[in-house]
């Protein structure tokens, strides 16, 4: 059969990537497409496994000939044929870590067109050069700060540091970064000798003496008298600050000891001299309408668009000039600003107007980055182009998801289509498609049941979706708790929350809302999280929690928990060696069963050799990863499977152990589902194979790699293997966005995991923007009324009902129709 391109179709025939049973599919081009269906249905492997894969895979083959030859290396699609397809670009939130160097404006290539501005149309010191765009880079050699190479950062004595207690005298020891023994002895002869009185506690001290003893780089050399029972001959003897000091044994003592005693002196400060902007001083001295380019770069994008807009509107007022001394009347600077001030402009209407070029992005939540990258292409001018989304609205407030949806249909009005994968109801309503795919998940999904305009999925028997988009499912209904307790906190400041109290009760489940860069995460994840850690003193999850600053008067409460849970969407393990199974430690249990058998006893293997993480008995060809790396040059590079044991990650010999007919790769590869039959009698896996079911998780394989999995699916197995330890408690989780990527039905299931654990005694606080979820809490803490500076306030706090209720909060509207 053959397909004409101008029918304005994607055909799909005989797709069976993953779980899709050889699925024969119509898409319409330029138009919004979205797949739904429950977690595991298959979307994915069908709008990215399939569609975009093939795509790409096209695409290399045109551009790089040469590389094919490796790609054959790379599994293509399996799918038999698919015609009408245009070329691809994924706008994926799930993968990819952003390294600490990127920023906002370097991921909307904002960046270089600001540089642009200063270098071309920036006003000039009296005298200065010209500078190219370059410099005004912190990671260009033309534009690196001289002291700290770009970093805006460098190791400084701190002053708390060295002199730890102020009251003792420097006989006493005041400066505690000196060295001991004769040396420190030494010192304080030389301080005595310089007049200054060595006796006296150290803040008695004036000033002017203090910061010369800790800082100065004079070293004097004074006559030392004799002393007694120290010293029978006078001598001279050499002034060390104690900056100096730290900084002569950190750059020449060979012993470790010595170091790591002065690096307790030691912090990581904002350089001096570009005051952490990483730029050099010539490079600062260029402003635009006042402002440096550091500055610019800190600015909010409300505030931005606000300095650049008077010059942009200067195309109007006729006034640009072409001289290029006068800085912003130049035409060549109202052309950049004009272009600076749309593309702002159109993260604005995102609602993302309280972000600023210099934000690093590894401090962006994924929708943030998401929306980012779909604000950056609209203004690509690419057409006739497939975007593939992955749940666009996860992360937004339902008042933030109504601008997305607008640059979405402006993308498909300038001739794109877009593939998108969407649990949110509201905005598959408003797609012109719908593919539907289930019914259930893994081995029990990978059906089409449904493709066609929305309405028609009303008829669809045996679809889920169709279920809750057309009201046939009951909400549970759960009584309302009443706090046991609260938790006060006063006077908390943190990001854009400035002097804030809030009260959290105790032993309900509580959900904190707002629209996006309200303050939501900066109050759960940050706030309250490091308070509890810190009450508990419980290790920080990472480094970057350790550098937390949480500035708050007064906290009461605090000790009603026994224990923090964080159940974040941060990857369970970030090699392929993690997996499901060793994360829950359901593993461990399956382990010892194969030692266990006759054959392993006989051999002598013991649970060891059945780990791929131990030399004894894993592949040597890939050492127990399953997967080789194919580097291709110019190309991401890729994954193939190892060719020695295909995957297997075992040797030979352990393979041949077998357990009930399987050995244990077939385990890794067995779904949770089959697990829980194949392991029954195997209490410690069972126990764990239940809970996974229960959060929803049937489908994934026990061997998935960590990297495979979404950020959801990290999280509720972070949350089963919570959920398998069972035990009452005065526990306080803290879930952030916990329904993301997850369809009505899933998120159902969710729930009632979550009430069971406050049913047990614990405390569940979730930052959320389903209103199913939102409407199913006790207690709702409503953050606003904006985004970044405009947000930070608690807008309103009560019962679901109570909120809906308040005055200038932009949540209530939403719950209220909810609960009509
Ligand atoms: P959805 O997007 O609907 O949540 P997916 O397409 O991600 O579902 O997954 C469908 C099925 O394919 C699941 O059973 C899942 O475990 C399986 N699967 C997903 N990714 C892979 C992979 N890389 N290798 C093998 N199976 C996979
Ligand atoms: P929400 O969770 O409600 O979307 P956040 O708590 O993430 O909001 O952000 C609140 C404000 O704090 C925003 O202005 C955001 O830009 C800022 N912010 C959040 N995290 C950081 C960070 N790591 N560094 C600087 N600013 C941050
Ligand atoms: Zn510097
Ligand atoms: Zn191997």
């Amino acid at each position: 059969m053959h397909h004409d391109l101008s029918d304005g179709f994607v055909h799909v025939r005989g797709a069976s990537e993953h779980n899709l049973q050889n699925v024969d599919v119509d898409l319409p081009r330029d138009a919004m497409v979205a797949f739904t269906g429950v977690s595991g249905s298959g979307k994915s492997s069908l709008a990215f496994g399939t569609l975009y894969a093939e795509a790409q895979r096209r695409y290399f083959e045109s551009v790089a000939p040469y590389a094919r030859r490796l790609l054959q290396q790379v599994d293509a699609p399996h799918v038999r044929e698919i015609t009408g397809l245009p070329p691809a670009v994924a706008l994926q939130q799930r993968r990819g870590a952003a390294s600490s160097r990127s920023t906002v404006g370097t991921l909307t290539t904002l960046s270089n067109l600001l540089r642009m501005l200063y270098s071309r149309a920036g006003t000039y010191p009296e005298g200065a050069a010209r500078l190219g765009a370059e410099a005004f880079s912190p990671n260009t050699a033309a534009g690196a700060c001289p002291r700290c190479h770009g970093l805006g950062e460098e190791h400084d004595v701190s002053e708390e540091l060295m002199v730890p207690d102020t009251s003792l005298s420097i006989r006493e020891g005041a400066i505690a970064a000196w060295p001991g023994a004769w040396q420190g002895a030494n010192l304080r002869s030389v301080v005595a000798g310089l007049g200054i009185d060595v006796d006296a506690p150290w803040s008695s001290l004036p000033r002017k003496d203090r910061q010369w003893l800790l800082f100065t780089d004079e070293q004097p050399k004074v006559l030392v008298k004799p002393e007694r029972d120290r010293i029978d001959h006078g001598y001279h003897g050499l002034f060390w600050s104690a900056r100096a000091h730290v900084n002569h044994v950190l750059a020449t003592s060979k012993s470790q000891m010595m170091r790591d005693k002065a690096m307790r002196f030691v912090r990581t400060v904002r350089c001096s001299v570009c005051h952490g902007t990483g730029l050099r001083p010539e490079s600062l001295a260029v402003t635009f309408q006042g402002l440096s380019i550091a500055q610019a770069n800190a600015l909010p994008f409300v505030e931005l668009v606000s300095a650049l807009r008077p010059v942009a509107e200067l195309t109007e007022a006729g006034a640009a000039t072409s001289r290029a001394d006068s800085g912003e009347a130049t035409e060549v600077a109202v052309r950049i600003c004009a272009d600076l001030v749309a593309r702002v402009q159109v993260l604005l209407d995102l609602g993302l107007g309280y972000l600023a070029l210099g934000r690093s992005s590894t401090t962006l939540s994924p929708g943030e980055a998401q929306r980012l990258r779909v604000a950056t292409q609209l203004r690509s001018g690419l057409f006739g182009v497939v975007y593939v989304l992955d749940e666009p609205s996860a992360g937004l407030h339902p008042a933030d998801a109504r601008p997305l949806l607008d640059v979405l249909d402006a993308l498909k009005r300038s001739g794109n289509s877009l593939f998108v994968v969407e649990h949110d109801l509201d905005i598959v309503r408003r797609a012109d498609w719908v593919v539907d795919i289930g019914p259930g998940a893994g081995e029990k999904g990978g059906r089409v049941l449904y493709s066609g305009p929305v309405a028609g999925l009303e008829d669809v028997d045996g679809s889920i979706t169709g279920d809750h988009l057309f009201g046939r499912v009951e909400p549970a209904h759960r009584p309302r708790r009443t706090p046991s307790g609260w938790l006060h906190l006063t006077g908390v400041s943190r990001n854009n929350l400035g002097d804030l109290s809030v009260d959290v009760p105790l032993c309900v489940m509580t959900a904190v809302t707002g629209v996006s860069g309200s303050g939501k995460s900066t109050l759960v994840t940050q706030v309250l999280a490091e308070l509890v850690r810190r009450h508990l003193g419980q290790a920080p999850d990472d480094e970057e929690d350790s550098a937390l600053e949480i500035d708050v008067d007064d906290a009461t409460g605090l000790e009603s928990f026994d224990r923090l849970v964080r159940v974040d969407q941060r990857p369970i393990g970030r090699t392929p060696r993690s997996n499901l199974a060793t994360y829950t430690g359901l593993f461990d249990a399956v382990r010892k069963v194969y030692a266990a058998t006759p054959r392993a006893r006989e051999r002598g293997y013991g649970a060891g050799r059945f780990s791929f993480n131990v030399a004894e008995g894993r592949c040597s060809t890939c050492q127990g990863e399953g997967f080789v790396s194919v580097e291709l040059l110019f190309l991401p590079g890729t994954y193939a499977p190892c060719p020695t044991c295909h995957g297997a990650r075992y040797d030979a010999e352990t393979l041949e152990v077998e357990y009930q007919g399987k050995n244990i790769a077939e385990v890794l590869a067995l779904s949770v589902d089959e697990a829980a039959a194949f392991l029954a009698d195997v209490p410690a896996a069972a126990r764990s194979l239940t809970t996974l079911r229960e959060v929803g998780l049937g489908y994934l394989r026990l061997g998935q790699p960590a990297t495979e999995l979404s950020g959801g699916e990290a999280q509720r197995i972070k949350l089963a293997t919570e959920l398998q330890r069972a035990r009452r408690g005065h526990a306080l989780y803290l879930l952030d966005e916990p329904t993301a990527g997850l369809h009505p039905a899933d998120i159902a299931l969710l729930l009632s995991q979550l009430h069971r654990l406050v049913d047990a005694g614990n405390t569940v606080v979730l930052v959320e923007h389903d209103l199913d979820t939102i409407v199913s809490a006790d207690w709702v803490i409503d953050l606003g009324p904006g985004g970044g500076d405009h947000g930070g306030h608690v807008m309103a706090a009560g019962t679901p009902a109570e909120v809906s209720q308040a005055e200038g909060s932009a949540t209530a509207p939403y719950l209220a129709a909810r609960l009509r």
